[in-house]
């Protein structure tokens, strides 16, 4: 069964068909990368996937979008708890304004899967090990996370996605905003990370999808119009 079965998905802000009809299967452990120009439909494509663009009052999903056999806009399954199997990572890293250790703690707390401090301190601990965070930050846990630089800020966010131990990470261009050292290492986490976890990634750069993802599919003015084995759409003719 794959993760997500997706069949005549459309997305429409009022009148205006962002997405036009997408049908597409993810498997469970892949990593794939949706890219295309800006303005394709990509953010839009990614945040149907854990209903992030439900705060949007004019976006109007259709379709059937199913994750392991559900469709997510038709179960009764709230959102909080959909967030917590399809965690999210931005362009810009958002740690939230508090300590490094609080902010990999807050989704952990909020979702009650630590009943000690000291399951939470494991939590945390082995969430910023996966983020490879954890010898940067051990010293510093109840410092700020905005002391951090970009690059670590965004492993911080890979941490904090990570800590509710979800099914599913999105990433919506996560290296955009980042330098090529902290780059190289979020692609690195990308490929570990594929292990446990189906990773879709929107990006612009095809070097980055060569990179990190076993299939590519391409985006144009809304349509999906090419998906394919990552090494077969970038292998030389
Ligand atoms: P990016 O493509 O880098 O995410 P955009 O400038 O396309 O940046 O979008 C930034 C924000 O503005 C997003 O939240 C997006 O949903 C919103 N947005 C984009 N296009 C429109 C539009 N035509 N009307 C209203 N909001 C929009
Ligand atoms: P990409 O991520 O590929 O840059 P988007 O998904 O942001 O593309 O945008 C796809 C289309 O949807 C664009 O025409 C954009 O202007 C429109 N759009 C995105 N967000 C909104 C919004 N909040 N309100 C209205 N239109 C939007």
């Amino acid at each position: 069964d794959p993760k997500y079965k997706l069949r005549n998905v459309e997305v429409f802000y009022d009148d205006a068909r962002a997405i036009k009809n997408i049908s597409l299967d993810i498997g469970r452990n892949e990593v794939i990368s949706f890219i295309g120009p800006s303005g394709c439909g990509k953010s839009t494509f990614l945040r149907c996937l854990n209903r992030m663009n439900d705060s949007i009052d004019i976006c109007r999903v259709k379709g059937e979008l199913l994750l392991d056999g559900e469709d997510i806009y038709r179960s009764k399954n709230d959102v909080v708890e959909l967030r917590a199997r399809v965690g999210m990572v931005f362009q810009k890293p958002n740690p939230f304004p508090k300590s490094i250790y609080d902010n990999v703690a807050y989704g952990p707390r909020i979702h009650g899967l630590a009943n000690r401090k000291a399951d939470l301190d494991e939590i945390v601990e082995s969430s910023l090990r996966k983020a490879g965070l954890w010898n940067e930050a051990k010293d510093r846990l109840h410092g700020m996370a905005t002391g951090m630089s970009g690059g670590q800020q965004q492993r911080l966010c890979i941490a904090r996605a990570i800590a509710v131990s979800p099914e599913v990470i999105l990433m919506d261009e996560p290296c955009s905003a980042l330098d090529p050292i902290a780059t190289a290492k979020v692609e690195e986490l990308i490929a570990e990370m594929s292990e446990s976890f189906t990773i879709v990634i929107v990006t612009h750069s095809m070097q980055q999808a060569a990179r990190v993802s076993n299939r590519t599919a391409f985006f144009h003015l809304g349509h999906l119009v090419e998906v394919n084995e990552t090494t077969k759409v970038f292998t030389a003719p």
